[in-house]
Protein backbone atom coordinates (compact mmCIF):
# COMPACT_ATOMS: atom_id res chain seq x y z
CA UNK A 1 0.00 0.00 0.00
CA UNK A 2 1.28 3.47 -0.45
CA UNK A 3 1.36 5.87 2.38
CA UNK A 4 -1.36 9.01 2.39
CA UNK A 5 0.35 12.05 1.04
CA UNK A 6 -0.52 13.00 4.73
CA UNK A 7 1.93 11.35 6.49
CA UNK A 8 4.32 11.37 3.85
CA UNK A 9 4.18 15.27 3.99
CA UNK A 10 4.56 14.91 7.89
CA UNK A 11 7.40 12.51 7.56
CA UNK A 12 9.52 14.74 5.57
CA UNK A 13 8.45 18.07 7.41
CA UNK A 14 10.00 15.68 10.59
CA UNK A 15 13.33 14.95 9.00
CA UNK A 16 13.68 18.43 8.32
CA UNK A 17 13.59 19.43 12.11
CA UNK A 18 17.38 18.06 12.32
CA UNK A 19 18.30 20.78 9.56
CA UNK A 20 17.26 23.49 11.93
CA UNK A 21 19.96 22.91 14.32
CA UNK A 22 21.12 25.28 17.13
CA UNK A 23 18.69 27.84 16.34
CA UNK A 24 15.87 25.83 15.93
CA UNK A 25 16.46 24.28 19.66
CA UNK A 26 16.89 28.20 21.04
CA UNK A 27 13.66 29.01 19.93
CA UNK A 28 12.18 26.17 21.07
CA UNK A 29 13.42 26.85 24.23
CA UNK A 30 13.32 30.32 24.83
CA UNK A 31 9.73 30.97 25.08
CA UNK A 32 9.53 27.92 27.44
CA UNK A 33 11.74 29.55 29.72
CA UNK A 34 10.12 32.63 29.49
CA UNK A 35 6.90 30.60 30.44
CA UNK A 36 8.75 29.63 33.38
CA UNK A 37 9.92 33.53 34.51
CA UNK A 38 6.09 34.43 34.03
CA UNK A 39 5.02 32.64 36.83
CA UNK A 40 7.91 34.43 39.24
CA UNK A 41 6.78 37.56 37.71
CA UNK A 42 3.38 37.06 38.77
CA UNK A 43 4.16 35.56 41.79
CA UNK A 44 6.00 38.81 42.95
CA UNK A 45 3.35 41.22 41.39
CA UNK A 46 0.75 39.40 43.45
CA UNK A 47 2.88 39.38 46.28
CA UNK A 48 3.99 43.68 46.25
CA UNK A 49 0.24 43.98 45.49
CA UNK A 50 -0.96 42.11 48.75
CA UNK A 51 1.76 43.32 51.06
CA UNK A 52 0.69 46.73 50.08
CA UNK A 53 -2.75 46.46 49.97
CA UNK A 54 -3.22 44.12 53.06
CA UNK A 55 -0.11 44.51 55.05
CA UNK A 56 -0.02 48.23 54.47
CA UNK A 57 3.87 48.14 54.00
CA UNK A 58 5.44 51.16 52.83
CA UNK A 59 6.96 51.48 49.13
CA UNK A 60 10.74 51.69 50.17
CA UNK A 61 10.10 47.98 51.71
CA UNK A 62 8.90 46.83 48.66
CA UNK A 63 11.86 48.40 45.80
CA UNK A 64 13.62 45.61 45.82
CA UNK A 65 10.30 43.58 44.93
CA UNK A 66 9.74 45.68 41.76
CA UNK A 67 13.26 45.55 40.94
CA UNK A 68 12.77 42.44 40.32
CA UNK A 69 9.62 42.72 38.69
CA UNK A 70 11.30 45.18 36.27
CA UNK A 71 14.50 42.73 35.50
CA UNK A 72 12.17 39.69 35.26
CA UNK A 73 10.02 41.93 32.20
CA UNK A 74 13.61 42.66 30.72
CA UNK A 75 14.63 39.34 30.76
CA UNK A 76 11.70 38.00 29.17
CA UNK A 77 11.75 40.47 26.79
CA UNK A 78 15.05 39.53 25.93
CA UNK A 79 14.11 36.02 25.86
CA UNK A 80 11.48 36.82 23.27
CA UNK A 81 14.03 38.51 21.12
CA UNK A 82 15.88 35.60 20.93
CA UNK A 83 13.26 32.86 20.39
CA UNK A 84 12.12 34.93 17.81
CA UNK A 85 15.36 35.68 15.93
CA UNK A 86 16.40 32.02 16.23
CA UNK A 87 13.19 30.89 15.35
CA UNK A 88 14.12 32.74 12.11
CA UNK A 89 17.28 31.61 10.92
CA UNK A 90 16.01 28.10 11.77
CA UNK A 91 13.73 28.68 9.12
CA UNK A 92 16.36 30.05 6.61
CA UNK A 93 18.86 26.86 7.36
CA UNK A 94 15.78 24.95 6.64
CA UNK A 95 14.65 26.31 3.60
CA UNK A 96 17.99 27.05 1.95
CA UNK A 97 19.05 23.15 2.77
CA UNK A 98 15.74 22.35 0.59
CA UNK A 99 16.25 24.48 -2.12
CA UNK A 100 19.45 23.18 -2.51
CA UNK A 101 18.50 19.98 -2.24
CA UNK A 102 15.87 20.23 -4.68
CA UNK A 103 18.09 22.34 -7.23
CA UNK A 104 20.44 19.46 -6.86
CA UNK A 105 17.87 16.80 -7.01
CA UNK A 106 16.15 18.78 -10.53
CA UNK A 107 19.85 18.86 -11.71
CA UNK A 108 20.63 14.42 -11.22
CA UNK A 109 17.24 14.12 -12.80
CA UNK A 110 17.38 12.60 -15.91
CA UNK A 111 16.23 14.18 -19.36
CA UNK A 112 15.08 11.34 -20.17
CA UNK A 113 12.55 10.86 -17.12
CA UNK A 114 8.89 10.83 -18.38
CA UNK A 115 6.69 13.19 -17.20
CA UNK A 116 9.27 16.14 -16.06
CA UNK A 117 8.08 19.48 -14.52
CA UNK A 118 7.89 22.47 -16.70
CA UNK A 119 10.13 25.10 -16.14
CA UNK A 120 7.41 27.48 -14.67
CA UNK A 121 6.18 24.64 -12.33
CA UNK A 122 9.61 23.96 -10.92
CA UNK A 123 10.59 27.43 -10.16
CA UNK A 124 7.44 27.54 -8.13
CA UNK A 125 8.11 24.21 -5.88
CA UNK A 126 11.60 25.63 -5.05
CA UNK A 127 10.60 29.51 -4.79
CA UNK A 128 7.27 29.49 -3.53
CA UNK A 129 6.40 26.18 -2.08
CA UNK A 130 9.20 25.95 -0.07
CA UNK A 131 8.62 29.40 1.50
CA UNK A 132 5.38 27.96 2.69
CA UNK A 133 7.95 26.29 5.64
CA UNK A 134 8.56 29.49 6.94
CA UNK A 135 6.03 29.61 9.23
CA UNK A 136 6.16 25.97 10.44
CA UNK A 137 10.23 26.83 11.79
CA UNK A 138 9.93 30.24 12.89
CA UNK A 139 6.63 30.40 14.69
CA UNK A 140 4.53 27.17 14.33
CA UNK A 141 7.00 24.48 16.18
CA UNK A 142 8.13 26.88 18.88
CA UNK A 143 4.16 27.37 19.51
CA UNK A 144 3.17 23.73 19.19
CA UNK A 145 5.22 22.99 22.29
CA UNK A 146 4.99 26.26 24.33
CA UNK A 147 0.88 24.94 23.85
CA UNK A 148 1.76 21.32 24.84
CA UNK A 149 3.89 22.24 27.75
CA UNK A 150 3.36 26.07 29.26
CA UNK A 151 -0.84 24.98 30.54
CA UNK A 152 0.31 21.97 32.19
CA UNK A 153 3.53 23.56 33.80
CA UNK A 154 1.23 26.54 35.34
CA UNK A 155 -2.00 24.10 36.23
CA UNK A 156 1.00 22.23 37.59
CA UNK A 157 2.16 25.19 40.36
CA UNK A 158 -1.50 26.57 40.63
CA UNK A 159 -3.09 23.14 41.78
CA UNK A 160 -1.59 22.85 44.75
CA UNK A 161 -2.00 26.75 45.92
CA UNK A 162 -5.40 26.72 44.85
CA UNK A 163 -7.02 23.32 43.90
CA UNK A 164 -10.34 24.46 41.93
CA UNK A 165 -8.68 27.25 39.95
CA UNK A 166 -5.82 24.40 38.98
CA UNK A 167 -8.52 22.20 38.64
CA UNK A 168 -10.67 24.41 36.22
CA UNK A 169 -7.25 25.33 34.26
CA UNK A 170 -6.14 21.65 33.43
CA UNK A 171 -9.96 20.54 32.40
CA UNK A 172 -10.51 23.68 29.76
CA UNK A 173 -7.14 24.21 28.80
CA UNK A 174 -7.21 21.06 27.11
CA UNK A 175 -11.09 21.83 25.74
CA UNK A 176 -9.27 24.07 23.27
CA UNK A 177 -6.79 22.16 20.99
CA UNK A 178 -9.57 19.36 20.69
CA UNK A 179 -12.39 22.17 19.13
CA UNK A 180 -9.16 23.19 16.98
CA UNK A 181 -8.58 20.17 15.89
CA UNK A 182 -12.37 19.73 14.61
CA UNK A 183 -11.96 22.73 12.87
CA UNK A 184 -8.65 21.81 11.48
CA UNK A 185 -9.74 19.38 9.58
CA UNK A 186 -11.04 21.32 6.90
CA UNK A 187 -8.29 23.88 7.05
CA UNK A 188 -5.81 21.38 5.68
CA UNK A 189 -8.25 20.10 2.67
CA UNK A 190 -8.39 23.67 2.60
CA UNK A 191 -5.15 25.10 2.61
CA UNK A 192 -4.07 22.36 0.02
CA UNK A 193 -6.40 23.63 -2.32
CA UNK A 194 -4.64 26.99 -2.01
CA UNK A 195 -0.99 25.69 -2.29
CA UNK A 196 -2.60 23.88 -5.91
CA UNK A 197 -4.07 27.48 -7.07
CA UNK A 198 -0.71 29.60 -6.40
CA UNK A 199 1.28 26.61 -7.75
CA UNK A 200 -0.69 27.05 -10.80
CA UNK A 201 -0.76 31.11 -11.05
CA UNK A 202 3.41 31.13 -10.52
CA UNK A 203 3.96 28.20 -13.14
CA UNK A 204 1.59 29.64 -15.62
CA UNK A 205 2.51 33.54 -15.15
CA UNK A 206 6.68 32.37 -15.21
CA UNK A 207 5.84 30.39 -18.42
CA UNK A 208 4.18 32.82 -20.02
CA UNK A 209 6.87 35.71 -19.15
CA UNK A 210 9.57 33.63 -20.91
CA UNK A 211 7.37 33.42 -24.03
CA UNK A 212 6.24 37.22 -23.94
CA UNK A 213 7.89 38.20 -27.19
CA UNK A 214 6.03 35.43 -29.13
CA UNK A 215 2.83 36.35 -27.48
CA UNK A 216 2.65 39.78 -27.92
CA UNK A 217 3.97 38.89 -31.86
CA UNK A 218 0.45 36.84 -32.41
CA UNK A 219 -2.05 39.29 -30.24
CA UNK A 220 -2.42 37.10 -27.65
CA UNK A 221 -2.08 39.26 -24.45
CA UNK A 222 -5.38 39.55 -23.94
CA UNK A 223 -6.25 35.91 -23.92
CA UNK A 224 -3.71 35.30 -21.81
CA UNK A 225 -4.15 37.89 -19.71
CA UNK A 226 -7.62 36.85 -18.83
CA UNK A 227 -6.12 33.64 -18.05
CA UNK A 228 -3.84 34.75 -15.71
CA UNK A 229 -7.21 36.69 -14.37
CA UNK A 230 -8.58 33.61 -13.79
CA UNK A 231 -5.62 31.58 -12.37
CA UNK A 232 -5.56 34.69 -9.84
CA UNK A 233 -8.93 34.79 -9.27
CA UNK A 234 -9.44 30.62 -8.12
CA UNK A 235 -5.90 31.81 -5.67
CA UNK A 236 -8.55 34.01 -4.19
CA UNK A 237 -11.51 32.36 -3.60
CA UNK A 238 -9.22 29.63 -1.81
CA UNK A 239 -7.41 32.40 0.19
CA UNK A 240 -10.60 33.55 1.46
CA UNK A 241 -11.59 29.65 2.11
CA UNK A 242 -8.75 29.27 4.49
CA UNK A 243 -8.96 32.53 5.97
CA UNK A 244 -12.63 31.63 7.06
CA UNK A 245 -11.67 28.61 8.58
CA UNK A 246 -8.94 30.74 10.53
CA UNK A 247 -11.21 32.76 11.71
CA UNK A 248 -13.45 30.40 12.87
CA UNK A 249 -11.08 28.34 14.96
CA UNK A 250 -10.49 31.61 16.65
CA UNK A 251 -13.31 32.32 17.32
CA UNK A 252 -13.78 29.05 19.33
CA UNK A 253 -10.27 29.35 20.83
CA UNK A 254 -11.87 33.44 22.03
CA UNK A 255 -14.66 31.60 23.38
CA UNK A 256 -13.02 28.80 25.55
CA UNK A 257 -10.32 31.18 26.90
CA UNK A 258 -12.64 33.92 27.87
CA UNK A 259 -15.01 31.44 29.52
CA UNK A 260 -11.74 30.05 31.80
CA UNK A 261 -10.68 33.73 32.89
CA UNK A 262 -14.37 34.61 33.69
CA UNK A 263 -14.95 31.50 35.67
CA UNK A 264 -11.56 32.02 37.32
CA UNK A 265 -12.73 36.09 38.19
CA UNK A 266 -16.27 34.90 39.43
CA UNK A 267 -14.50 32.04 41.56
CA UNK A 268 -12.06 34.69 43.32
CA UNK A 269 -14.71 37.49 43.25
CA UNK A 270 -17.32 35.06 44.89
CA UNK A 271 -14.76 33.67 47.49
CA UNK A 272 -13.44 37.19 48.68
CA UNK A 273 -17.36 38.22 49.56
CA UNK A 274 -18.26 35.03 51.33
CA UNK A 275 -20.55 33.45 48.73
CA UNK A 276 -17.99 30.69 47.64
CA UNK A 277 -16.75 27.89 50.29
CA UNK A 278 -14.62 25.64 48.63
CA UNK A 279 -10.86 26.55 50.06
CA UNK A 280 -10.02 25.37 53.88
CA UNK A 281 -7.76 27.98 54.07
CA UNK A 282 -8.66 31.68 53.77
CA UNK A 283 -8.04 32.53 50.38
CA UNK A 284 -5.24 35.76 50.41
CA UNK A 285 -5.30 38.97 48.31
CA UNK A 286 -2.01 37.73 47.24
CA UNK A 287 -3.36 34.11 45.77
CA UNK A 288 -6.54 35.70 44.43
CA UNK A 289 -4.18 38.42 42.77
CA UNK A 290 -1.57 35.77 41.43
CA UNK A 291 -5.25 33.38 39.97
CA UNK A 292 -6.30 36.71 38.71
CA UNK A 293 -2.85 37.45 36.78
CA UNK A 294 -2.66 34.01 35.65
CA UNK A 295 -5.82 33.29 34.04
CA UNK A 296 -5.44 34.92 30.80
CA UNK A 297 -1.93 33.44 30.80
CA UNK A 298 -2.89 29.98 30.87
CA UNK A 299 -4.80 29.84 27.51
CA UNK A 300 -2.09 32.25 26.26
CA UNK A 301 -0.01 29.52 25.12
CA UNK A 302 -2.74 27.75 22.83
CA UNK A 303 -4.34 31.20 21.50
CA UNK A 304 -0.45 31.56 19.85
CA UNK A 305 -0.73 27.91 18.57
CA UNK A 306 -4.35 28.97 17.00
CA UNK A 307 -2.74 31.73 15.51
CA UNK A 308 0.09 29.85 14.11
CA UNK A 309 -1.97 26.68 13.68
CA UNK A 310 -2.76 27.06 9.55
CA UNK A 311 1.09 27.36 9.20
CA UNK A 312 1.63 23.94 9.74
CA UNK A 313 -1.10 22.74 7.12
CA UNK A 314 0.56 25.54 4.95
CA UNK A 315 3.71 23.71 5.08
CA UNK A 316 2.43 19.90 4.29
CA UNK A 317 0.17 21.16 1.84
CA UNK A 318 3.58 23.10 0.87
CA UNK A 319 5.53 19.89 0.28
CA UNK A 320 2.63 17.62 -0.90
CA UNK A 321 2.83 20.26 -4.06
CA UNK A 322 6.45 19.63 -4.05
CA UNK A 323 6.12 16.34 -4.23
CA UNK A 324 3.59 16.26 -7.24
CA UNK A 325 5.57 18.89 -9.22
CA UNK A 326 8.79 16.96 -9.12
CA UNK A 327 7.11 13.61 -8.31
CA UNK A 328 9.65 13.15 -5.31
CA UNK A 329 10.86 14.30 -1.82
CA UNK A 330 14.66 14.46 -2.34
CA UNK A 331 15.78 13.13 1.32
CA UNK A 332 19.08 14.21 0.61
CA UNK A 333 21.04 16.08 -2.01
CA UNK A 334 21.94 13.51 -5.36
CA UNK A 335 25.45 14.11 -5.58
CA UNK A 336 26.73 15.75 -9.03
CA UNK A 337 28.56 13.05 -10.94
CA UNK A 338 31.68 15.27 -12.39
CA UNK A 339 30.68 14.37 -15.84
CA UNK A 340 33.80 16.07 -17.96
CA UNK A 341 36.39 13.60 -16.27
CA UNK A 342 36.02 10.40 -17.79
CA UNK A 343 37.38 9.10 -20.72
CA UNK A 344 36.30 9.57 -24.13
CA UNK A 345 37.25 6.37 -26.02
CA UNK A 346 34.80 6.24 -29.15
CA UNK A 347 31.57 5.08 -28.95
CA UNK A 348 30.02 2.75 -31.92
CA UNK A 349 25.79 2.53 -32.52
CA UNK A 350 23.37 0.71 -33.66
CA UNK A 351 19.99 1.30 -34.99
CA UNK A 352 17.89 -2.17 -35.58
CA UNK A 353 14.16 -1.65 -36.35
CA UNK A 354 13.77 1.64 -34.39
CA UNK A 355 10.91 3.73 -34.99
CA UNK A 356 10.81 7.33 -33.49
CA UNK A 357 7.82 9.29 -33.09
CA UNK A 358 7.21 12.82 -32.89
CA UNK A 359 6.60 14.55 -29.57
CA UNK A 360 3.65 14.42 -29.70
CA UNK A 361 3.50 10.31 -30.70
CA UNK A 362 1.15 10.83 -33.21
CA UNK A 363 3.33 10.79 -36.15
CA UNK A 364 6.67 8.25 -36.85
CA UNK A 365 8.95 10.47 -38.17
CA UNK A 366 11.35 7.22 -38.57
CA UNK A 367 10.17 4.10 -39.46
CA UNK A 368 12.22 0.49 -38.55
CA UNK A 369 15.34 2.18 -39.11
CA UNK A 370 18.44 0.19 -39.55
CA UNK A 371 22.01 1.77 -39.08
CA UNK A 372 25.08 0.89 -37.83
CA UNK A 373 28.57 3.60 -37.04
CA UNK A 374 31.32 2.06 -35.96
CA UNK A 375 33.60 3.63 -33.62
CA UNK A 376 35.56 6.38 -34.72
CA UNK A 377 33.57 7.21 -38.05
CA UNK A 378 32.28 10.10 -38.89
CA UNK A 379 28.97 10.21 -40.48
CA UNK A 380 26.85 13.14 -42.22
CA UNK A 381 23.13 12.58 -41.55
CA UNK A 382 21.34 14.74 -44.41
CA UNK A 383 17.73 15.03 -45.13
CA UNK A 384 15.41 18.17 -45.85
CA UNK A 385 14.33 20.11 -43.03
CA UNK A 386 11.39 18.48 -40.99
CA UNK A 387 12.53 15.14 -42.22
CA UNK A 388 13.56 13.90 -38.51
CA UNK A 389 17.54 14.86 -38.20
CA UNK A 390 17.00 16.61 -34.87
CA UNK A 391 14.63 13.65 -33.98
CA UNK A 392 17.90 10.58 -34.63
CA UNK A 393 19.70 13.06 -32.73
CA UNK A 394 17.91 13.13 -29.65
CA UNK A 395 16.73 10.18 -29.78
CA UNK A 396 20.47 8.76 -30.09
CA UNK A 397 21.12 10.28 -26.54
CA UNK A 398 17.79 9.54 -25.16
CA UNK A 399 16.30 12.63 -25.20
CA UNK A 400 13.05 10.73 -27.23
CA UNK A 401 11.44 7.39 -26.48
CA UNK A 402 12.29 5.09 -29.15
CA UNK A 403 11.16 1.83 -30.28
CA UNK A 404 13.65 -0.94 -31.34
CA UNK A 405 16.96 -1.81 -30.25
CA UNK A 406 19.08 1.21 -29.88
CA UNK A 407 22.72 0.63 -28.78
CA UNK A 408 25.61 2.74 -27.75
CA UNK A 409 28.63 0.18 -27.44
CA UNK A 410 26.43 -3.04 -27.82
CA UNK A 411 24.45 -1.96 -24.90
CA UNK A 412 21.04 -1.05 -25.12
CA UNK A 413 20.24 3.07 -24.22
CA UNK A 414 18.34 2.13 -21.09
CA UNK A 415 21.14 0.37 -19.60
CA UNK A 416 23.33 3.45 -19.27
CA UNK A 417 23.23 5.47 -16.45
CA UNK A 418 22.23 8.59 -17.09
CA UNK A 419 25.67 10.19 -15.70
CA UNK A 420 27.80 7.91 -17.75
CA UNK A 421 26.23 8.50 -21.11
CA UNK A 422 25.86 12.17 -20.27
CA UNK A 423 29.87 12.20 -19.40
CA UNK A 424 30.71 10.03 -22.81
CA UNK A 425 28.36 11.68 -25.33
CA UNK A 426 27.91 15.34 -26.42
CA UNK A 427 25.28 17.09 -28.06
CA UNK A 428 25.27 20.17 -29.79
CA UNK A 429 21.29 20.81 -29.94
CA UNK A 430 19.90 22.86 -32.63
CA UNK A 431 18.79 25.48 -30.93
CA UNK A 432 21.30 25.67 -28.07
CA UNK A 433 20.19 27.46 -25.04
CA UNK A 434 22.96 29.67 -23.33
CA UNK A 435 22.38 30.93 -20.12
CA UNK A 436 22.31 34.71 -19.19
CA UNK A 437 25.91 35.04 -17.90
CA UNK A 438 29.06 36.06 -19.65
CA UNK A 439 30.04 34.08 -23.29
CA UNK A 440 33.35 32.44 -20.78
CA UNK A 441 30.66 31.43 -18.26
CA UNK A 442 28.61 29.77 -21.01
CA UNK A 443 31.37 27.87 -22.62
CA UNK A 444 32.93 26.62 -19.42
CA UNK A 445 29.65 24.88 -17.93
CA UNK A 446 30.87 22.17 -20.17
CA UNK A 447 33.33 21.44 -17.40
CA UNK A 448 33.21 22.79 -14.22
CA UNK A 449 37.15 23.87 -13.29
CA UNK A 450 38.21 24.69 -16.56
CA UNK A 451 40.97 27.09 -16.23
CA UNK A 452 40.62 30.17 -18.67
CA UNK A 453 43.50 29.16 -20.83
CA UNK A 454 41.10 26.30 -21.92
CA UNK A 455 37.93 28.11 -22.40
CA UNK A 456 40.06 30.38 -24.69
CA UNK A 457 41.52 27.72 -26.73
CA UNK A 458 37.72 26.51 -26.83
CA UNK A 459 36.15 29.83 -28.32
CA UNK A 460 39.21 30.05 -30.69
CA UNK A 461 38.49 26.54 -31.96
CA UNK A 462 34.31 27.52 -32.43
CA UNK A 463 35.40 30.86 -34.03
CA UNK A 464 33.99 32.24 -30.94
CA UNK A 465 37.04 34.50 -29.94
CA UNK A 466 36.28 36.50 -33.85
CA UNK A 467 33.38 38.08 -33.08
CA UNK A 468 33.77 38.15 -29.52
CA UNK A 469 36.88 40.91 -29.61
CA UNK A 470 34.24 43.07 -31.17
CA UNK A 471 31.21 42.55 -28.32
CA UNK A 472 32.14 45.29 -25.55
CA UNK A 473 33.84 42.77 -22.49
CA UNK A 474 34.90 40.22 -25.08
CA UNK A 475 34.18 36.78 -24.10
CA UNK A 476 33.36 38.75 -20.68
CA UNK A 477 30.23 40.13 -22.38
CA UNK A 478 26.75 39.01 -20.75
CA UNK A 479 24.86 37.54 -22.95
CA UNK A 480 21.04 36.88 -22.33
CA UNK A 481 18.81 33.84 -21.28
CA UNK A 482 18.12 32.45 -25.35
CA UNK A 483 21.71 34.52 -26.23
CA UNK A 484 19.62 37.21 -26.46
CA UNK A 485 22.26 39.83 -28.33
CA UNK A 486 23.75 36.92 -30.18
CA UNK A 487 22.95 35.89 -33.80
CA UNK A 488 21.84 32.69 -34.54
CA UNK A 489 24.92 31.17 -35.58
CA UNK A 490 27.11 33.44 -32.80
CA UNK A 491 24.69 31.59 -30.03
CA UNK A 492 25.59 28.32 -32.18
CA UNK A 493 29.43 28.53 -31.97
CA UNK A 494 29.37 29.63 -28.16
CA UNK A 495 27.34 26.15 -27.63
CA UNK A 496 29.73 24.56 -30.33
CA UNK A 497 32.89 26.06 -28.16
CA UNK A 498 31.75 23.69 -25.07
CA UNK A 499 32.64 20.40 -27.47
CA UNK A 500 36.11 21.18 -27.21
CA UNK A 501 36.08 21.77 -23.22
CA UNK A 502 34.70 17.63 -23.16
CA UNK A 503 36.09 14.79 -23.64
CA UNK A 504 33.20 13.10 -25.56
CA UNK A 505 33.35 9.22 -27.25
CA UNK A 506 30.30 9.99 -29.35
CA UNK A 507 29.70 13.95 -30.61
CA UNK A 508 26.40 15.07 -31.99
CA UNK A 509 26.14 18.07 -33.86
CA UNK A 510 22.70 19.68 -35.08
CA UNK A 511 23.60 21.95 -37.92
CA UNK A 512 26.61 23.08 -36.43
CA UNK A 513 27.23 25.58 -39.23
CA UNK A 514 23.87 26.73 -40.16
CA UNK A 515 23.89 30.47 -40.84
CA UNK A 516 27.78 30.41 -41.75
CA UNK A 517 29.22 31.48 -44.31
CA UNK A 518 31.62 29.14 -46.17
CA UNK A 519 34.93 30.13 -44.78
CA UNK A 520 33.79 29.96 -41.84
CA UNK A 521 32.04 27.28 -42.09
CA UNK A 522 35.61 25.23 -43.63
CA UNK A 523 37.52 26.64 -40.64
CA UNK A 524 35.26 25.21 -38.08
CA UNK A 525 34.66 21.80 -39.76
CA UNK A 526 38.16 21.56 -39.86
CA UNK A 527 38.55 22.10 -36.15
CA UNK A 528 35.83 19.80 -35.55
CA UNK A 529 37.50 17.28 -37.57
CA UNK A 530 40.64 17.35 -35.53
CA UNK A 531 39.09 17.00 -32.82
CA UNK A 532 36.78 14.04 -33.46
CA UNK A 533 39.17 12.03 -34.45
CA UNK A 534 39.47 8.67 -32.97
CA UNK A 535 36.04 9.69 -31.62
CA UNK A 536 32.45 8.67 -33.50
CA UNK A 537 31.21 11.85 -35.11
CA UNK A 538 27.62 12.47 -36.19
CA UNK A 539 26.55 15.55 -37.88
CA UNK A 540 23.55 16.67 -39.50
CA UNK A 541 23.21 19.27 -42.07
CA UNK A 542 22.20 20.37 -45.23
CA UNK A 543 25.89 21.21 -46.41
CA UNK A 544 26.98 19.15 -49.20
CA UNK A 545 30.13 20.43 -48.37
CA UNK A 546 30.19 19.60 -44.72
CA UNK A 547 29.16 15.88 -46.03
CA UNK A 548 31.73 15.59 -48.45
CA UNK A 549 34.33 15.75 -45.17
CA UNK A 550 32.45 12.91 -43.54
CA UNK A 551 33.79 9.28 -44.01
CA UNK A 552 29.82 8.11 -44.72
CA UNK A 553 26.62 9.64 -45.18
CA UNK A 554 22.64 8.82 -44.34
CA UNK A 555 20.05 10.28 -45.94
CA UNK A 556 16.43 10.76 -44.00
CA UNK A 557 13.64 10.46 -46.64
CA UNK A 558 10.18 9.97 -46.29
CA UNK A 559 10.37 8.43 -43.02
CA UNK A 560 13.36 5.41 -43.91
CA UNK A 561 17.26 5.90 -43.22
CA UNK A 562 19.18 5.02 -46.20
CA UNK A 563 23.08 5.18 -47.04
CA UNK A 564 23.88 7.15 -49.54
CA UNK A 565 27.06 7.46 -52.20
CA UNK A 566 29.30 10.95 -50.05
CA UNK A 567 28.71 14.01 -51.93
CA UNK A 568 31.64 15.05 -53.92
CA UNK A 569 34.19 17.65 -52.37
CA UNK A 570 32.37 20.59 -53.62
CA UNK A 571 30.37 23.40 -52.68
CA UNK A 572 26.46 23.22 -53.08
CA UNK A 573 23.29 22.79 -50.43
CA UNK A 574 21.72 19.45 -49.78
P1 LIG B 1 14.79 18.10 -38.83
O1 LIG B 1 15.76 18.23 -37.71
O2 LIG B 1 15.18 17.10 -39.85
O3 LIG B 1 14.46 19.40 -39.45
P2 LIG B 1 13.01 17.36 -36.71
O4 LIG B 1 13.61 16.12 -36.17
O5 LIG B 1 13.25 18.60 -35.96
O6 LIG B 1 13.42 17.54 -38.23
O7 LIG B 1 11.43 17.15 -36.80
C1 LIG B 1 10.87 15.96 -37.29
C2 LIG B 1 9.39 16.12 -37.44
O8 LIG B 1 8.80 16.19 -36.15
C3 LIG B 1 9.00 17.36 -38.19
O9 LIG B 1 8.21 17.00 -39.27
C4 LIG B 1 8.22 18.18 -37.21
O10 LIG B 1 7.11 18.74 -37.83
C5 LIG B 1 7.79 17.17 -36.17
N1 LIG B 1 7.70 17.76 -34.84
C6 LIG B 1 8.70 18.38 -34.18
N2 LIG B 1 8.29 18.78 -32.96
C7 LIG B 1 7.00 18.42 -32.86
C8 LIG B 1 6.01 18.52 -31.83
N3 LIG B 1 6.27 19.13 -30.65
N4 LIG B 1 4.79 18.00 -32.09
C9 LIG B 1 4.52 17.39 -33.27
N5 LIG B 1 5.40 17.25 -34.24
C10 LIG B 1 6.62 17.76 -34.06
MG1 LIG C 1 16.59 19.77 -37.03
Amino acid sequence: MTPKPETTAAKALNSLHGKGGMPLIIAIIAPLLGGVLLVWQAWTLADVLGRAIEMGEPASALLPAIGLILGLLLLRAGLGALGEQAGIAAAEAIKLHLRTTLFSHMLARSPRAAGRAGSGAAASAIVDQVEALDGYFARYLPAALQAALLPLIFGAIILPLDWVAGVLFLVTAPLIPLFMALVGWGAQVATDRQARALSHLSARFSDRLRGLLTLKLFGREDAETAGVVEASEALRRRTLGVLRIAFLSSAVLEFFAALGVAGIALYVGLTFIDFLHLRTSPLTLQLGMFLLLMAPEVYNPLRLLAAHYHDRATAKAGLLEIERQLGALPAAPAPLADIASRPGAAIDLALSNVTLRTPDRLRAVLHDAKLAVSAGQHVALLGPSGSGKSTVLEALVGLRDHEGVLTLDGRPLADWPETELRARTFLLAQKPRLVHASIAHNIGLARPGASRVEIERAADQAAVSGFAAALPDGLDTLIGEDGVGLSGGQAQRVALARLFLRDAGLILLDEPTAHLEASLEDEIMAAIRRYAEGRTLVVATHSLAVASRMDKAWRIAGGTLLETPLPARKRGVA
